[in-house]
């Protein structure tokens, strides 16, 4: 099996079955190739990517200005760590808190990492600031959150999978129920809370959109009681709900933002967190860092990202045919469809089994007819295709997942 040749699909999934760790539970599919909207597998099937790597591909696959990005500066420079200057970190620093309104950038490289960097900020931020006691810091979560997978960050998920034997966890956390602003004002009472961090709309969760003006009224109380509001925008921002962040659509602006997946088109590890100096300037020299974190070529990547985001204005087109997605979903007659929601081109869709068939077989279904997507938490079926997907292809794609339900009947 060593030459990929003459390989099957089922080769390709034996080989990462036998070799690699299973923590993951991937759909039937080999991918080889990607362009636009695009994936071919290895027989050299067609798909519409209705995944996009949960939001990371927003720009679509191997968009030609960030592989550009991408070459010309790894055969320049690719790594200086932070040891020292370099010639690429300033103008992207420069560029990314410009683009999103704040006085400074932190640059990581997974989200993880910059859920991680928000924590330590806040927490950092209330010992400095705030007069927190020390060691005495909390920071309110939300019930189903999804903010990544270190440890810190599984001691403040509900969902056993995600947290089940991996204690002891990280204390410091206090958790209350989404799009709940009465139990938040309950927890903001306690003067040791330092920051208030959560997701603008769950997607790990299953696409779970809050109330409308939840936001706004969260941001509101974290201001009355001196409480950073942390955003999560990972999978929420950089044009997927049809503003460029999802608090923009509640003129909310987070005091803490935290980026991720989509800033670098899918191309390469980014992430970032963003605050003014207030808050960002309580962290000094030897405190937070990161060897990978804001090398030249994530710089460069990011930039060629973000312009995309504006060049081809894909918040405007995500606005405008997540409601084309949801009014064509909610036209399908199907027993399976239970809900339809999301906003912008972060949708999902709740399938009710029918006859022992689930989210998951209508996943493997879909497959087989060009469209790919993924469960979620069970019965949930995300929809998320790159936003530089056009109307008339995402008809053709609605065709294909309407053509997959009717099998189902
Ligand atoms: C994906 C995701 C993360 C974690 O990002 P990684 O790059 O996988 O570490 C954090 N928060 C949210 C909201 C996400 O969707």
């Amino acid at each position: 099996m060593a030459t990929t040749t003459s390989m099957t699909t089922q080769d390709y999934m034996k080989r990462e079955e036998q070799y690699g760790a299973h923590n993951y539970h991937p759909l039937p599919v080999v991918l080889d190739k990607g362009e636009g909207i695009h994936v071919w597998d290895v027989e050299g099937r067609q798909y519409y990517d209705f995944l996009s790597s949960y939001s990371a591909l927003n720009q679509g696959h191997n968009h030609p200005k960030i592989v550009n990005a991408l070459k010309q500066q790894a055969e320049k420079l690719s790594l200086t760590s932070r040891a020292f200057y370099n010639s690429v970190l300033g103008e992207y620093e420069e560029f990314v808190t410009k683009y999103f309104g704040y006085d400074k950038v932190l640059p990581m490289n997974t989200g993880a990492e910059a859920v991680e960097t928000a924590i330590k900020l806040g927490r950092k931020w209330a010992y400095k600031k705030k007069g927190v006691a020390e060691n005495q810091a909390k920071i309110i979560v939300c019930e189903n959150n999804f903010h990544g997978r270190t440890v810190t960050i599984v001691s403040m998920s509900i969902d056993p999978d995600a947290r089940a034997d991996y204690g002891p966890y990280t204390p410091g956390f206090v958790t209350i129920p989404y799009n709940d602003t009465e139990a938040l004002e309950k927890e903001l009472q306690d003067p040791n809370v330092a920051g208030f961090l959560v997701e603008p709309i769950q997607g790990e969760a299953g696409v779970n959109v809050p109330g409308e003006g939840y936001l706004k009224k969260a941001y509101d109380l974290c201001k009355k009681h001196n409480v950073l509001f942390m955003a999560d925008e990972v999978q929420s921002g950089i044009a997927r709900t049809g503003k460029l962040l999802a608090c923009d659509h509640e003129c909310v602006r987070p005091d803490v933002l935290i980026l991720g997946k989509a800033i670098s088109g899918g191309m390469y590890p980014v992430s970032a967190v963003l605050a003014d100096d207030p808050v960002m300037l309580t962290i000094q020299p030897g405190e937070h860092g990161s060897t990978f974190g804001g090398n030249p070529i994530a710089a460069k990547v990011a930039i060629a990202a973000l312009e995309i985001v504006q060049e081809e204005k894909l918040a405007e087109n995500a606005e405008r045919l997540g409601k084309i997605f949801r009014d064509e979903f909610k036209s399908i007659q199907s027993e399976m469809i239970a809900e339809v929601r999301g906003k912008g081109l972060l949708n999902a869709v709740v399938i009710k089994p029918k006859n022992g068939k689930t989210a998951w077989d209508v996943c493997v279904a879909m497959k087989e007819h060009g469209v790919l997507a993924k469960p979620t938490h069970g019965d949930i079926i995300r929809f998320a295709p790159p936003l530089v997907i056009n109307e008339e292809q995402l008809r053709e794609a609605m065709d294909k997942i309407k053509a997959t339900f009717k099998e189902f009947e």
